[in-house]
Order: structure tokens, then C-alpha cells, then sequence
């Protein structure tokens, strides 16, 4: 086995590692701002609730007012009823009187509803309060959790920039180059040659080639430029290939099956 390709193999490894931890270390602040996002809009929920009841509440002043001034109104007429001197004028009175009292019908009818209203809007606001209240909790656990994720992650990342150094000291130069390189476009440097062909980019490789591998030579493969890694215990074994061995052997074992 070839001692460089198979620290080449470690460091891919490592590098897959950290990648998928950077990434999630970058995923973590994401989260935190969607989650505070997310708070947010029902802390707005909440104040959009109790705006909507001072409104509401704002409103019913102003019917209770308006009913006043009908009131008066009729107080005024029935005042001015005992004054008049015909009939003619005494219905006019009456007529006014009656649209006061349908006005004042009207107003209470609109108050009920208001009534109604905040009603539920006070509902609304119950269960915008306690959502808040929920979501606010949650996200104190998950930014509590969060840090000590972080903690942790950054200790991980430490240790396999460590192990990576190490790796990668064992490496000759050139083919840290070649590695880097391809890693850098294809995410991976080095792949095993396995049954004559190359596992990172799956393409067959030409007898010679294969052979020189198997001797112990260092190439890249001709498709996708990766460094051929050649491990002769990951090749199916010799004895294992003869034709149609398993009916023949197996059946006096069969009862210990
Ligand atoms: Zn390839």
C-alpha cells in the first residue's frame, strides 16, 4: 500500500469533514436570525392586537358621545313640545324626536358590534401574547444551545485543523499541488482504483495504466485529474471468483444454516 496516497486518503477525509463543519458553523447565525425574524413579527402581531382595541375602544367614545347628543337633542324637543301652538308644529317635533330615537337605535346596534369586536380582538391579543411569550422562551433555548454548540464545534475544528497539518506534512509537495488543485474543483483530490476503474469520477482505465497502478505508480486519472489511489484489499478476492461454486459447497453445510 502506498503510505502517501493513504495519508492523501486521511486528509480528504479530514477536508470533507471540515467543510461540512464550516458549513454548518456558517448555518448557525441563519438560523438564529430566522428564529428572531420569526419573534419579531409576532411581537408586531401582539402590538397590531392592542393598537386594534384602542381603536376599537376609541370608536365606542365617540358613539357614546353621538348618543349624548341625541339624547339632548330629544330632551330639547320634548322641551320645546310644550311650547308649540299647532298640531302642524307639534308633529314636526314628534318627527324629529323619532329620528333622534331611530339615530340612537342605530348608534347602540353599532356599539354592540364594537363590543363584539374587542371581544375577539382580545381573544386575538390572549393568543398573540402567549405565542410571544412561547416563542421567546424557544429561541433562549435554542441560542443557549447554540453557543454551546459553537463551543463545541470550534473545538472539533481545531483538532481537525491539527490532524490536517499533520496529514498533510507527510505529503510530498508535488502532490499536495496536484490535490489541492482538483480538490478545489471537484471537492475531491484523491479516489480508489478499484476493478480498473477510477470511484471519483467512475470511468474505465486503460490496461497499462491499471497495471503501472497495481506496480505501485502514482497517476491521475486521464478523466477527471484525480490522484488513483490502488488498494489491493478492496479488489474482490481470487478464490472468491470461481463459477457457480455455491449450490456444490454449500449444500452439506446446510443444515448449520
Ligand atoms: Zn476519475
Amino acid at each position: 500500500m502506498h503510505a502517501e496516497l493513504e495519508a492523501l486518503m486521511r486528509l480528504q477525509t479530514i477536508d470533507g469533514e471540515t467543510a461540512q463543519l464550516r458549513a454548518e458553523i456558517a448555518a448557525l447565525p441563519k438560523r438564529l436570525a430566522a428564529l428572531e425574524a420569526n419573534l419579531q413579527a409576532e411581537k408586531t402581531a401582539v402590538e397590531q392586537a392592542v393598537k386594534a382595541l384602542k381603536d376599537e375602544e376609541a370608536l365606542r367614545r365617540r358613539m357614546e358621545s353621538d348618543l349624548k347628543d341625541q339624547q339632548q337633542k330629544i330632551a330639547k324637543f320634548r322641551k320645546q313640545m310644550s311650547s308649540v301652538k299647532t298640531n302642524e308644529q307639534y308633529r314636526a317635533f314628534q318627527h324629529e324626536i323619532e329620528f333622534a330615537e331611530t339615530e340612537i337605535r342605530k348608534i347602540e346596534d353599532r356599539e354592540l358590534e364594537s363590543m363584539e369586536r374587542t371581544e375577539q380582538l382580545e381573544q386575538k391579543r390572549k393568543a398573540a401574547e402567549s405565542e410571544l411569550k412561547d416563542s421567546t422562551r424557544a429561541v433562549e433555548i435554542e441560542k443557549e444551545d447554540a453557543r454551546a454548540a459553537s463551543a463545541e464545534q470550534q473545538k472539533r475544528l481545531e483538532e481537525l485543523t491539527r490532524r490536517r497539518g499533520e496529514e498533510r506534512a507527510a505529503v510530498p509537495e508535488e502532490l499536495l499541488t496536484v490535490y489541492d488543485r482538483v480538490a478545489g474543483g471537484r471537492g475531491t483530490g484523491v479516489a480508489y482504483a478499484q476493478g480498473q476503474r477510477c470511484l471519483g469520477c467512475h470511468i474505465g482505465l486503460r490496461p497499462q495504466m491499471w497495471n503501472q497502478i497495481r506496480a505501485g505508480e502514482v497517476l491521475t486519472c486521464e478523466s477527471c485529474g484525480r490522484l488513483l489511489f490502488y488498494d489491493a484489499s478492496r479488489e474482490p478476492q481470487p478464490e472468491a471468483e470461481p463459477e457457480k461454486p455455491k449450490r456444490g459447497r454449500r449444500a452439506p453445510e446446510a443444515g448449520v444454516e
